[in-house]
């Protein structure tokens, strides 16, 4: 199961902060890579820029991981299984040459869109 297919408040939050600014890019594409298909929450094909926003749970941020009381085992797996790939796609995207940007749900999305912003080149936003 994938933690990050729905479309949470905080992507919806970031993406209104990055349309403010001016950015566009495409959401949910489907990249299809050599070694895997990786589906970022946000995409800027033409700078090959990939973000994700981390739900900071499932991702296990460091500032807001919770451990579930119940079935320890289990959620361990989860969890080790939720991060790994991450580093899988983590990894594919920058053989393919895209630059990941991953943000935590926790995140200012003011913050993080000008992380995002100090990254996308002006007028190379969608193509
Ligand atoms: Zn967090």
């Amino acid at each position: 199961m994938r933690a990050n297919r729905v479309d949470t408040k905080p992507e919806r939050l970031l993406r209104s902060e990055l349309h403010r600014r001016g950015l566009r890019f495409r959401k949910n594409l489907r990249l299809d890579l050599e070694r895997r298909h990786v589906r970022p929450d946000i995409v800027f094909p033409g700078p090959a820029i990939a973000v994700f926003v981390d739900g900071c749970f499932w991702h296990r941020c460091p500032k807001h991981l919770s451990w579930p009381q119940a079935n320890a085992a289990f959620w361990e797996e989860k969890f080790r299984r939720t991060v790994a790939r991450d580093r899988l796609d983590d990894a594919a995207l920058a053989e393919a040459g895209w630059k990941v940007i991953r943000v935590w749900e926790h995140e200012d999305p003011a913050d993080a869109a000008s992380k995002i912003c100090a990254e996308v080149p002006v007028g190379h936003t969608l193509r």
